[in-house]
């Protein structure tokens, strides 16, 4: 193998830029040329103007300095084309015409489908799991997760202070539409008393009433995290009915939000004042911890050398605390297990 190519696909992860670091250095080391390709796929599909605005030779010193920042220098988008077997095989002869003889993709599942499908059209191709959500059951992390969890816990840790201040119940939602791991990790790291969760099924009325006793019993700055995707496992709720005839106005058909939910609590619990706080893009967008950047430092190394050593239609993922690697399709066919026992124990004390 001589030249290789890298791009990052799917959501921004933190880790990304520390991953290219990692493969810019081991390919250095190996003497394999390096190709950075612009934005996911779309890189491979040859609409620009000029093959500049789609790829760049990557110099070490040009990737050095980039191992810590957030975002992804080689950006990331959505390539629907790619879904498509006629634009996949445009993205072949693209690498084979650029003399790419391999191809890291750093990304979750969809870009790992994409790349086990050039795989199948004869491109050699390495998997590293980038995407804040957890959602790869086959890996204990996937890069940028660790780094979210410590946004969200940071976050909350201020939100509970201030609600200790102001006797105020908080609702804070973190990331994750179908995973709720992050959401459980701050839960359980912060102390928080009520968590909801894309995989498990929750009825407004039950949180209110646990709301209540927490109250009760005097904590009147009780903590709920919720996913962004829990609002897909709540229980049917008239929010519309509910709110409006309790003296908010709500428009019909508008969908359940952290403000809106908050606003519920505070009318089914005594007037509470609940506040909500959205932390958003920040879990994206923050420099990487230590364990996401080892992560990205030994799966980039991997990733070269078992290209290096003509292994492809792999992924990289952690087991046991040590990074490993498994076949694209295995990988994407382990079934995912939510930890069901930690989450009741949040919910239960
Ligand atoms: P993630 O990689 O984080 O799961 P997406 O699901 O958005 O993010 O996928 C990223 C990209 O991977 C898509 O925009 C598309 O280019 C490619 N992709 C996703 N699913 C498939 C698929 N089933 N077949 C081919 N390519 C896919």
């Amino acid at each position: 193998m001589r030249k290789i190519g890298v791009l990052t696909s799917g959501g921004d992860a933190p880790g990304m830029n520390a991953a290219v670091m990692s493969i810019a250095r081991s390919a250095a080391l190996y003497g394999m040329p390096l190709v950075g390709i612009k934005r996911g796929y779309n890189g491979l599909l040859r609409k620009s103007t000029s093959i500049y605005d789609d790829m760049e030779d990557l110099h070490l010193d040009t990737v050095l300095d980039i191992a810590d920042r957030p975002g992804t220098y080689l950006r990331t988008a959505r390539c629907m084309e790619f879904h498509d077997p006629a634009w996949r095989e445009v993205a072949a002869n693209t690498l084979r015409a650029m003399e790419i003889d391999g191809l890291v993709v750093i990304g979750g599942d969809g870009s790992f489908h994409g790349a086990e499908y050039l795989c199948q059209l004869g491109i050699p191709c390495i998997g590293i799991p980038g995407t804040i959500d957890n959602d790869l059951p086959y890996t204990e992390m996937t890069l940028g997760y660790d780094t979210a969890v410590n946004v969200c816990v940071e976050a909350v840790r201020s939100i509970r202070a201030t609600s200790r201040s102001h006797d105020r119940p908080a609702v804070v939602e973190v990331m994750g539409r179908h995973c709720g791991d992050i959401a459980l990790t701050t839960a359980v790291s912060t102390g928080a008393e009520i968590v909801l969760v894309p995989e498990v099924p929750w009825k407004v009325e039950d949180v209110a009433a646990r709301l209540n006793r927490l109250i009760a019993k005097g904590n009147t700055r009780a903590t709920i995290v919720v996913a962004e995707g829990c609002w897909e496992s709540m229980e049917p709720f008239d929010m519309y009915t509910y709110l409006n005839t309790h003296g908010k106005r709500c428009y019909e058909g508008e969908p359940i939000s952290a403000v809106r939910f908050a606003s519920i609590m505070k009318r089914m619990c005594g007037n509470v004042e609940a506040r909500a706080t959205v932390i958003g893009y920040t879990q994206r967008g923050a420099e990487p911890t230590a364990r996401d950047s080892a992560f990205a430092f030994e799966a980039g190394n991997l990733a070269v050398r078992l290209l290096r050593d003509g292994i492809s239609n792999q992924v990289i993922g952690m087991k046991e605390g040590k990074v490993f690697y498994m076949s694209i399709d295995e990988a994407l066919r382990s079934e995912r297990s939510f930890n069901r026992e930690l989450y009741n124990l949040v919910n239960s004390l």
